[in-house]
This record gives structure tokens, C-alpha cells and sequence, in this order.
């Protein structure tokens, strides 16, 4: 037999601890379920997978609308929503990197957008999408729910009030760092394509992309003609209907397995034990931050998942870094602009009150406060 070639990987990788926000810790029997072996995606056991995996993503998201599955990270589902569910003109709202990014998805697939954006640390206000969808505009709005470059969480409740005076406009949401983490009533909010990926608060490797699909949302499809094909959310509703529980092409298997084992645990340990978990973690990481330096976004929208903190001492957080990762553990350093002014503590996925008090301590130790 020949073997196969593997290479080394550096010994920490092995055995270090993420508090990145994505991709996040996976736990051992999860990682597991990644040596199944591959079947043919055309069998009936493939749309059983894929079915559970609906049905229980439904349970997850508050929705009894359709989940679409994509082969691709979550960017993917957010370039396909607003590229074909935009017949007339999106709204973007932007409160930081990944806000910005999704209106340069819309520009740069030629859909008629326009961005409006709030200060860093700021929230999307319901205000300012009342004001934008009052000109009759725009068909489309792109919300995120957890900015993961500026740790806050926009009020989507206060959103969903305003979005009931505009019954056509489709609404798109951006819960990537957060579905699964924090609650969120996709169908009681009126929220017509919310999207995540596997490697943030579900816990599981990149690749796969999700979201639910309105019948707004589908039926908007119809009036817009160029919507490409492999992320038209069209495409892949139609063939879920058609060949029942099958993807357009060759799904990441692998990812499935996965996906499908992490839920069952995730419907196991409950889906509001696990909110109040990361609620927990989020009140411990935001006070131990405001002892030892600040937190960094309008404290009125703080995220659930992960927590941007000020870096109010001027530490260097890639030193800070280097010594965690010798202990067994990483954070994030600050996004973009934010680079050098903050860095981040996630608290998302698998991870436990326990966890949060270690890298906490660590932290302390390290730079002796
Ligand atoms: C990570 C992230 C994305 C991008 O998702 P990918 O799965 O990396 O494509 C988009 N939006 C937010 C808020 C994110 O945190």
C-alpha cells in the first residue's frame, strides 16, 4: 500500500483553544463524523441528511419556511440573496466590515444598491430604515445582525416594527456570527432570508453556507432576470422541490455529516440553554472588560457572541497573542480599521464559562494587571 502523504502541522494547532470569531472550537466526536465515508449524493440516504438537517435547522432558526444549503462559506448566500431577490434597489445598512462588504457584493453583480451607513461602535437605527424605505426606493434591505468587526448586535426587534409598514420590501439579514447563538425569530420577525455559515456559533468547519427563504423572498425572484445560477436562491429552492432534499450539485458532503451530528447535540443540550450560555459568557467577558480596559461598541447593542474590547492601555495585542498561543489559546486581534484600537474575545459555539475565566487569567497574568 502506498501511503499517504501528510504533512506536519505546527504542534499548537493541535491543541489550541479559539476565541476567534470563526472559525470557532470543534469539538472531538464532531471532528469524528468528518472520516465518513463519501456516498453518492443522488440516493435516498442523501436527501434523508439533508432533510434532517433542514428540519432541525428549522427548529434553530424560528422558521417553518425553507432552508437552503450551499457549498461555500457564508459570503456566498449573501452575494446570492442580494443579487436575486433585488428587482428594483437594495438598501444596504452598513454598521461595519461585513456591512460594507455585502454593498460591494451588490455593486459589483451590478445590482442597484445604495449604502447606509452608521459610525463604527453604531447600530443600524430602525429610524434610519424607516427614513431610507419612506422614498419608496428600494425593494431590498440587507441588515447585519451581529457586526463581528464592531461587536454589536443591531436591534432587530425594533427593525421588524418599522418593516411591517413595508409588506414588499424583502428583508435580508446577515446572522453569520450569531444564528444559533443568540435568538433569533426568523418568521416572527418578519425576516425573509437570514443567513449563517458552520464555522461560527455552530461550531463546525468552513464550508457550508445557510438560509431560510420567505415565500416574498422566492416569488421576488421571478421579476429579477440576471440572477446567476450556482447562488441563485431560486435554483436551489426549485431543485429542493423537484428532486426533494437534494442540492443543485455536489454538496460538501463532509460538512453535512457534521452539520448533522452537531444539531442533533445542539437539540440536545436545548436551543435556549444554549442562548442563555452565551449570554453568560457575555456578561463575564463585558465586565471583566470594563475593569481592565473598555468595551469598545454603544453598550445599548452589545453582541452575544463576541465582545470587541478597547484597547484603552495600548497593549500590543499580536504579543499578547503570541504568549496565549504558547499557553494554548487565541483571540481575535481588532478588523480592519479597529486593527491596533481593539481586540476580540469570542465567546461563541462550544465554548464554556470555564473557558472565558481561563483566557481571562491568562490575559492577566501575561500582562500583569
Ligand atoms: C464571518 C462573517 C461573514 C463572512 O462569512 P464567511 O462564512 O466567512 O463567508 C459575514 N458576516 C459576518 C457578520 C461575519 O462574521
Amino acid at each position: 500500500m502506498i501511503e499517504c502523504p501528510r504533512q506536519e502541522l505546527p504542534f499548537y494547532i493541535m491543541a489550541i483553544k479559539l476565541f476567534i470569531p470563526g472559525p470557532t472550537i470543534v469539538t472531538p466526536d464532531i471532528l469524528e463524523t468528518l472520516s465518513t465515508p463519501m456516498m453518492s449524493h443522488r440516493t435516498k440516504a442523501a436527501t434523508e441528511l439533508q432533510r434532517r438537517i433542514s428540519d432541525n435547522l428549522r427548529e434553530v432558526l424560528f422558521t417553518k419556511e425553507e432552508i437552503l444549503l450551499s457549498t461555500s462559506s457564508g459570503s456566498g448566500l449573501m452575494e446570492g440573496a442580494v443579487r436575486s431577490c433585488t428587482a428594483k434597489r437594495a438598501a444596504v445598512f452598513s454598521i461595519g466590515a461585513f456591512g460594507k462588504k455585502w454593498f460591494k457584493m451588490a455593486q459589483t453583480n451590478g445590482v442597484p444598491s445604495d449604502i447606509i451607513e452608521s459610525d463604527w461602535g453604531q447600530p443600524t437605527t430602525p429610524e434610519m430604515v424607516d427614513s431610507a424605505l419612506a422614498t419608496g426606493k428600494y425593494d431590498l434591505i440587507c441588515v447585519t445582525h451581529n457586526e463581528t468587526s464592531t461587536g454589536i448586535q443591531n436591534p432587530v426587534e425594533e427593525i421588524a416594527e418599522v418593516m411591517k409598514k413595508y409588506p414588499d420590501v424583502v428583508w435580508c439579514v446577515d446572522a453569520v456570527s450569531s444564528a444559533v447563538g443568540s435568538k433569533i425569530e426568523t418568521d416572527k420577525l418578519g425576516i425573509d432570508v437570514l443567513i449563517t455559515s458552520t464555522q461560527k456559533a455552530l461550531a463546525l468547519p468552513p464550508g457550508m453556507a445557510i438560509c431560510t427563504l420567505s415565500k416574498k423572498a422566492y416569488e421576488r425572484t421571478a421579476d429579477v432576470p440576471n440572477r446567476g445560477l450556482y447562488f441563485d436562491l431560486r435554483t436551489i429552492y426549485d431543485f429542493i422541490q423537484k428532486k426533494p432534499y437534494q442540492y443543485t450539485s455536489t454538496p460538501c458532503l463532509t460538512i453535512m455529516y457534521a452539520l448533522d451530528a452537531q444539531l442533533q447535540k445542539i437539540l440536545q443540550e436545548g436551543i435556549e440553554n444554549r442562548f442563555a450560555r452565551h449570554e453568560e459568557m457575555a456578561r463575564f467577558i463585558r465586565s471583566w472588560a470594563d475593569e481592565y480596559f473598555t468595551v469598545f461598541p454603544n453598550r445599548k447593542y452589545l453582541s452575544k457572541t463576541l465582545t470587541v474590547i478597547g484597547n484603552t492601555r495600548n497593549i500590543n495585542v499580536s504579543e499578547l497573542n503570541k504568549e496565549l498561543i504558547a499557553r494554548g489559546m487565541q483571540i481575535g486581534n481588532g478588523y480592519g480599521e479597529l486593527k491596533d484600537k481593539t481586540f476580540r474575545i469570542a465567546h461563541m459555539g462550544e465554548l464554556t464559562m470555564d473557558d472565558m475565566k481561563a483566557v481571562t487569567s491568562n490575559i492577566q497574568e501575561i500582562l500583569h494587571l
